[in-house]
């Protein structure tokens, strides 16, 4: 159950994060609740509670299946496609 995301086998190195801020938020004046990194690129979106929902529109618009929360002392990962936490 718990390593049946095929999408986390097949990553083989995962991205840093590459900002601490949803900067797409940020460009249009918006607020969020939580962070999330992509775990393939290190795109920063924000989560599902917050307004725009940056890091899902993410995995809809690219297709990286794969984020982490960077909220502090979070490191949980989580796979959109499998509706699912990975250890
Ligand atoms: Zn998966
Ligand atoms: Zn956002
Ligand atoms: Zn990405």
């Amino acid at each position: 159950m718990t390593r049946s995301c095929y999408h986390s086998r097949r990553l083989e190195v995962e991205a840093a994060p590459q900002a601490e801020v949803c900067e797409q938020c940020v460009a249009t004046g918006d607020r969020w609740v939580h962070l999330r990194a992509c775990l393939v690129c290190g795109v920063v979106g924000c989560c599902d509670n917050s307004k725009n929902r940056h890091a899902r529109k993410h995995w809809e618009l690219v297709g990286h299946p794969l984020v982490q929360s960077i909220e502090p002392g979070e490191s949980w990962r989580y796979c959109f496609p499998d509706r699912q936490m990975i250890g």
